[in-house]
């Protein structure tokens, strides 16, 4: 760590990391887990973005697998070339959706990388069992494809029927390689992809997308937290969003979901309780033809409204949460709009990085006279205000997967159900203490992350058994115990 810290610049902390998972990979671990706050931003999200920006004039080595349209016809070789037999999770992007930072092709490959890391270090899979690839079917960036050091294919994106013929060639030969139960996460793939692959593949795959099944449980965890100090039940509540792609659509479905549990009414009726903001306005049913399929559920009988405020206006939320991706959003008027009919308005300003962030926690404690509920996806500063300090919480998906993953492999799971991701949010949220609360937390800290996780793993694994979906029987007794024992930790071996 003394070493690392001499780096004033990120990236170079970010290098001198990748070396060190290189040279040295149980020390790599051990400085993660044991400084997980500090080393987070580094190995992921913000830095690893800068990394996949530069990730061809930075290249040291391969870290994973890399899958082009070339191997078409000999993915199943390709994958046995891999050195590691025994796969557990695989997290795999084709990088055109690289976090906020779009089309990155072939540099992707930070991403599955970083998030791997995480996954031994949060979560406890071993690091043997992990497998980052990256699909190259193309950039349609041009900055890369006129870059000398673009380490990808220097083509456009290919499209429709080669695309769909080359993810269906690697989905079939995982599953002949590692069977049934190796978990396939998505990442950072483009929405008009990622919904279609996860419907295609969830019915004969272990596969989870991070982007829209992992946002949803972080942020329902979030919400069910924050009604210990709103009050009511998620029912009572009216959610507004502005953004309606993968996280905005994902996030939106598991509340109609969670309430539909808790009501036993159907999901079409709770999905009413939710409404939707997209770049053409407020999504309403007159609209419905022109919509993108993963937004027609969520276009409810309403006129024509353009704009936030009017939305905001007119819906009188109670829950607003900020999914476009488009920074300074939530305007003084609309915060103001909010804590005028709300007695504690609920803001969650997701979008990342923080130049995105739909408003800075400074302007949600301000403009609601501190008394906003706000959490954002980028980390922002405590901020006092009137002599208070405030904490404000990151949605961050890194409290989800890493346990769900856990709990999904240490129930030798077949498919992911969304009782799962349920089970995950009210894992976390329950993590929340009193004294978090205080603070204006609706999450807990980072540094008890690999507790979370194991709490996170247990209930998930339960939900496993329960629904006849887990091959590893009989279950453990004690679900939470047998999770830390899986965990793995970073300690040398003694030879004596
Ligand atoms: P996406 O699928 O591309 O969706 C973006 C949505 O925002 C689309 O519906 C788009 O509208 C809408 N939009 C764009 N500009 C807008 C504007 N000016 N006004 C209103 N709506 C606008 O992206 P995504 O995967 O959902 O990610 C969105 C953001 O969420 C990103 O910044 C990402 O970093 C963040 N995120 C945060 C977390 C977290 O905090 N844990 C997790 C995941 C994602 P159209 O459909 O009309 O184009
Ligand atoms: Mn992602």
């Amino acid at each position: 760590m003394h070493i690392i810290r001499q780096y004033q610049v990120p990236l170079q902390k970010y290098m001198a990391m990748m070396d060190l998972q290189e040279s040295n990979e149980k020390l790599f671990y051990k400085l993660l887990i044991d400084n997980v706050e500090e080393m987070l931003p580094i190995v992921y999200t913000p830095t690893v973005g800068e990394a996949c920006q530069k990730y061809g004039s930075i290249f040291g080595r391969p870290q994973g697998l890399y899958i082009s349209l070339k191997e078409k016809g000999c993915i199943h070789e390709v994958l046995r070339n891999w050195p590691e037999k025994n796969i557990e999770v695989i997290v795999v992007t084709d990088g055109e959706r690289i976090l906020g930072l779009g089309d990155l092709g072939c540099q992707g490959m930070g991403i599955p990388v970083g998030k791997l890391a995480l996954y031994t270090a949060l979560g406890g899979v071993r690091p043997s069992a992990c497998l980052p690839v990256t699909i190259d079917v193309g950039t349609n960036n041009e900055n890369l494809l006129n870059d000398e050091y673009y380490i990808g294919l220097r083509q456009r994106r290919a499209t429709g029927q080669e695309y769909a013929e080359l993810l269906h060639e690697f989905m079939s030969a995982v599953k002949q390689t590692y069977g049934e139960k190796v978990l396939i996460q998505f990442e950072d793939f483009a929405n008009h992809n990622a919904f279609d692959l996860l419907a295609k593949y969830s019915t004969t795959h272990l596969v989870f997308n991070d982007d829209i099944q992992g946002t949803a449980s972080v942020v329902l965890a979030g919400l069910v937290a924050a009604l210990k100090v709103v009050g009511g039940t998620l029912a009572d509540h009216t959610f507004l969003f502005l953004g309606a792609g993968e996280a905005g659509t994902g996030i939106a479905e598991l509340i109609a979901l969670e309430i539909s549990k808790q009501t036993n009414m159907p999901v079409e009726e709770t999905r009413k309780k939710v409404w939707l903001v997209d770049s053409k306005g407020l999504i309403v049913s007159s609209r419905r033809e022109s919509l993108q399929h993963f937004k027609k559920p969520w276009a409810h009988e309403h006129e024509p409204v353009k704009t936030l405020l009017d939305a905001v206006n007119d819906i009188k939320p109670t829950v607003l949460i900020g999914t476009s991706g488009v920074g300074k959003t939530f305007t003084k008027e609309v915060i103001e709009a909010m804590a005028s009919f709300n007695e504690k308005p609920i803001i969650l300003s997701l979008s990342n990085p923080t130049s995105q962030s739909e408003c800075t926690a400074e302007e949600a404690y301000t403009w609601s006279q501190g008394r906003a509920i706000f959490a954002s996806g980028s980390p922002f500063a405590p901020f006092e205000y009137e002599g208070k300090t405030f904490m404000p919480g990151q949605a961050n998906n890194a409290y989800i997967f890493p346990g769900l993953g856990l709990g999904l492999i240490m129930s030798g799971a077949i498919r992911v159900h969304d009782d799962m991701l349920l089970a995950a949010s009210e894992a976390l949220a329950a993590q929340v203490t009193q004294e978090n609360f205080d603070q204006g937390l609706i999450y807990p800290p980072f540094k008890n992350i690999r507790k979370i996780s194991a709490e996170i793993a247990a209930k998930v694994a339960a939900k496993a058994y329960e629904l006849g979906l887990a091959t590893r029987v009989p279950p453990p007794r004690d679900l939470v115990k047998h999770a830390e024992s899986c965990m793995y930790s970073p300690a040398y071996r003694s030879y004596r």
